[in-house]
């Protein structure tokens, strides 16, 4: 079966084909379609929001659709940006701007205190069927500076202590391996087979 991915964003479109790729599914992007779907995120959850976008994806291709909702969760900020990530320094502005504003707002928090995880939310919508949910996160500590090149959002922030590197210093392969994004699609995978 073939599975549209409802996002937008480049950089998730390619994390998120290269995981399920990996994992064996096979899957086209809204633009390999010639479609582009515009989704308000209205949900206060993530699971909301994936469920939300994979509906509409869902309706619009008949296609069966998976989408991700995700963010960084920081404990000094009482779990935000959450899921206000993408907009957390306002409407419109570029990963710099949100990443400038959060190192601004834990400039007098302590190390042990800057521990975070990202969260991701994945749902599949397919016809007449149930929706299929599936979460995935991963621990760090917000860094006092960027690190790293790679990635995108707050990658160069996010330091990952398994590995000793900011998400931003390791490579995609390195990334996708570990990452949130990663396990909740492992798990939605393992719920699908499950199925069979
Ligand atoms: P979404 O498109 O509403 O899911 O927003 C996700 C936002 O959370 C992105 O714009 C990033 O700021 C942040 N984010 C989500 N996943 C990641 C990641 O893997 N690395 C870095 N930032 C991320």
């Amino acid at each position: 079966m073939k599975f549209v991915l409802a996002t937008q964003n480049p950089k998730k479109l390619t994390e998120m084909s290269a995981i399920l790729s990996d994992l064996g599914v096979e899957v086209v992007s809204e633009a390999d379609l010639g479609v582009k779907i515009e989704v308000e995120e209205t949900g206060e959850t993530f699971a909301e929001n994936s469920l939300l976008k994979a509906r509409a994806v869902m309706e619009a291709t008949k296609l069966p659709a998976i989408a991700d909702d995700s963010g960084l969760c920081v404990d000094a900020l009482n779990g935000g940006p959450g899921v206000y990530s993408a907009r957390y320094a306002g409407e419109g502005h570029d990963d710099a701007a949100n990443n400038a504003k959060l190192l601004d707002a834990l400039r007098d928090v302590p190390d042990e205190k800057r521990t975070a995880r990202f969260c991701t939310s994945v749902a599949l919508i397919r016809k007449g069927m149930p929706a299929v949910t599936a979460n995935g996160s991963v621990e760090g500590r917000i860094l006092r500076s960027s690190q790293g090149e790679n990635g995108f959002g707050y990658d160069p922030l996010f330091y990952y202590e398994p590995l000793k590197k900011s998400f931003a210093q390791l490579t995609p392969e390195e990334k996708n391996s570990v990452s949130h994004r990663r396990r909740a699609l492992e798990s939605l995978c393992d719920k699908l087979r499950a199925e069979k």
